[in-house]
């Protein structure tokens, strides 16, 4: 089958191999440095889209509740009220806890299965589609939350959401962070590599170079790390120093940035 090489954000075709993940290739830019996923079958590019699962939202309910509540208080830091749009919103519990902390806000979800779930489930109504900026006009805050990572062609998505946000407004990026201690550490078998759904790998400096042009500063960050419960107890304090050491210095698995429409 024919090899498909598809260009990078900046238009550069130049890559580098990094490592192998299953059937996937991760790529590096060699013109900008932004990591991507290659497959050779279009058929799994397809995929990248991935459907939520939406079974994993009801189940695990409270725990996606105080997931999101942590995106929303990051955001209060930031902006404390107004209209607020969730884009890629899942099954809407991120807009649920934003109306409960005082935000005016809705979102936009492209799985209708999702939108169908989050009214069943939630009584949650979102706009059923990835975004459409006719429909939000000046707004105070966007939050794309694990979302961007997924999306063929960010930059058509980033240059609508920016028309909407009002000048001094926020846009709040949730990404996994390539430059993480445990992403330069396990490579191929990342936890959060996901190379069958995640298009793209961002690390702080590679964001800041796709949202900063569309006329933002950049304006605050947040770490997480994944629960290591999952570990071998002898195991765990190893991970508890690293871990320490990655939210102090930037490189823990997951990222939360805050960026201002100037
Ligand atoms: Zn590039």
């Amino acid at each position: 089958m024919e090899k498909i090489i598809p260009h990078c954000l900046c238009g550069s075709r130049k890559v580098k191999k990094l490592f192998s993940s299953g059937e996937y290739t991760i790529m590096e830019c060699l013109a900008c440095g932004q990591v991507r996923t290659e497959s050779s079958d279009k058929e799994k590019r397809k995929n990248f889209y991935g459907a939520a699962d939406i079974s994993v939202y009801i189940e695990k309910e409270a725990m996606f509740r105080q997931l999101f509540g942590h995106v929303i208080a990051f955001v209060k830091r930031n902006l404390a009220s107004g209209k607020l749009v969730d884009v890629g919103a899942g099954v809407g519990l991120l807009v649920n806890e934003a109306i409960k902390a005082g935000f005016d806000a809705i979102g936009f979800e492209p799985s209708k299965v999702s939108v169908v779930a989050a009214k069943k489930y939630f009584g949650i109504s979102l706009l059923s589609t990835l975004f459409d900026k006719r429909k939000v006009k000046s707004v105070d805050g966007v939050v794309i939350n694990h979302v961007l990572e997924h999306v063929e062609n960010p930059k058509i998505l980033l240059s609508d959401v920016a028309d909407s946000i009002l000048a001094n407004g926020y846009l709040f990026i949730g990404v996994p962070n390539f430059g993480s201690f445990m992403a330069q550490l396990k490579k191929g078998r990342w936890q959060s590599l996901i190379p069958d759904q995640h298009w793209w790998h961002f690390t702080l400096s590679t964001l800041d170079a796709l949202i900063i042009p569309f006329g933002f500063q950049r304006v605050g960050a947040t770490y997480e790390n994944h629960d290591r419960a999952m570990h071998p107890w002898w195991k765990r304090p190893i991970y508890g120093i690293l871990d320490t050491m990655a939210l102090a210095t930037g490189k823990g698995e997951a990222m939360l940035i805050a960026y201002k429409k100037l």
